[in-house]
């Protein structure tokens, strides 16, 4: 019934739309570094921030989270187009207190992020990405491991010959536990120095090094958000590189995708609306989540006169995209997906009228009638699309920010790229599908 995308595609177009992929992959290893690129790109579209008004705008939410909409043609009151995908990703956060001295090396603690197996992160070479926000403010950037003259950090494994007591029992997921996950950072001391007992020498060192050539100060690790992540670049895979492999593709492949579409919006029919929310891989909670009211307080931003039954109006018609990724079937591991409705790589854009599990419990679940729209832009435009959802019955399993955009009363159907290996450190999408997601995107706002 469904055919391959690559037997319908430019092979050329799709390539030259992943090579712009890739170098956005390079650039955003946190949701601070994606939301910047956006501002930076919708600015060179002609947006401006909501408070200078105008047809296009964007506000940014604490630097990690961001909106962008075009205004249409139609009154707001009639409903927006949004698209929303999330610009966090699973990692490892340094925590208040991290670094210490063990052995005479220098280390520092961390607390992962999101849904990781821990053992994907020991023996890969790590860079450091973040802020540190100094007590009077200023606040400082730090990339450190991605220029090929840095240096890179690891989490050290044990080896195997000493490993059988103390890994070889234990169940693969519980490999590595979370207070393993220490990163080694230093073990230099100063020339000569005589030690008085107790004395931590190479932690001293480590923080001189820091006031000394980062101006930071122990106390202002505090204030940081340092996020430990991997920093090998996004590559092409495959002797005939036919796909992405790359840390971040949950969900920057959507966040990537859906900033193309609306920068290429010109004169739409209804508002459209991009949404780049943060926190969605531990719950969507705080500020920058989709749980909080800052998308709600954006819509009445953009209203001339806020009403509050004008504004239940824009709610009720708007209808949106959850932009996310879905599990493609691995053929080494297809006994975790039943395969009639388990997406395929290089059969394009997924749709998933519910996620959640056993027992549909915690998912919106699209309407039938809302399914068929979408089905009809889609074909209408020729995408490569598949219906599928997460994995078997009671046995798998996941949620998206789809609920809270339902739970406004708005249509919502989640619609993104397959993965294979998704939350590893490089994940794996392709090239087919990431183009097909973006045509997706953009015959949506196209309406
Ligand atoms: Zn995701």
């Amino acid at each position: 019934m469904k055919e391959n995308a690559w037997s319908k595609l430019d092979k050329d177009e799709v390539f030259r739309f992943s090579d712009g992929y890739r170098i956005f992959l390079n650039k955003c290893k946190t949701e601070r570094e994606v939301v910047d690129y956006i501002v930076s790109e919708a600015e060179k579209h002609g947006f401006l921030p909501i408070e200078k008004g105008g047809r296009k705008i964007y506000e940014v939410n604490r630097g990690k989270s961001v909106i962008v909409a075009v205004k249409g043609r139609k009154d707001l009151r009639e409903g927006l187009r949004i698209i929303a995908s999330h610009a966090d990703s699973p990692r490892l956060d340094l925590k208040p207190n991290p670094l210490y001295e063990d052995e005479e090396l220098a280390l520092l603690k961390t607390h992962y992020y999101g849904g990781i197996k821990k053992y994907h992160w020991v023996s890969i070479p790590l860079a450091i990405h973040g802020v540190v926000v100094k007590e009077n403010g200023e606040k400082l950037n730090l990339v450190i491991g991605e220029d090929p003259e840095d240096p890179v950090f690891t989490v050290c494994d044990l080896l195997p010959h000493l490993a059988k007591k103390i890994q070889g029992d234990k169940k693969l997921f519980d490999g590595i536990a979370g207070e393993e996950l220490n990163i080694l950072f230093g073990s230099m001391k100063e020339k000569k120095k005589e030690s008085k007992k107790g004395e931590q020498e190479i932690k001293n060192f480590i923080l001189k090094f820091l006031e000394e050539n980062y101006g930071i100060k122990e106390e202002d690790l505090v204030s940081a958000e340092i996020e430990i992540v991997p920093s090998f670049k996004a590559r092409d895979v495959g002797i005939d590189k036919s796909f992405v492999g790359a840390y971040g593709q949950d969900d920057r492949v959507c966040v990537f995708t859906s900033l193309k579409a609306i920068l290429e919006v010109e004169d739409p029919e209804y508002t459209c609306v991009f949404i780049a929310t943060d926190r969605e891989e531990i719950g969507s909670e705080g500020p920058t989540g989709m749980k909080s009211r800052a998308f709600e307080n954006f819509v009445i931003k953009m209203m001339e006169s806020p009403d509050i039954k004008d504004l239940v109006s824009v709610f009720e018609n708007t209808k949106v995209i959850s932009a996310d990724v879905s599990a493609g079937i691995n053929p080494t591991f297809k006994d975790a997906q039943e395969k009639h409705n388990a997406a395929k790589l290089g059969y394009g854009v997924v749709i998933e009228r519910y996620t959640g599990a056993g027992g549909k419990y915690s998912t919106n679940e699209t309407t039938a009638e809302f399914t068929s729209e979408i089905r009809r832009i889609l074909n209408k435009n020729n995408i490569s699309w598949q219906a599928a959802e997460l994995g078997k019955v009671d046995e798998g399993g996941g949620g998206t920010i789809a609920k809270f955009l339902a739970n406004y009363n708005m249509d919502v159907i989640d619609c993104g790229t397959p993965l294979l290996g998704m939350h590893s450190p490089f994940e794996i999408a392709s090239k087919a599908d990431i183009y097909e997601t973006y045509r997706a995107y953009k015959a949506f706002y196209e309406g």
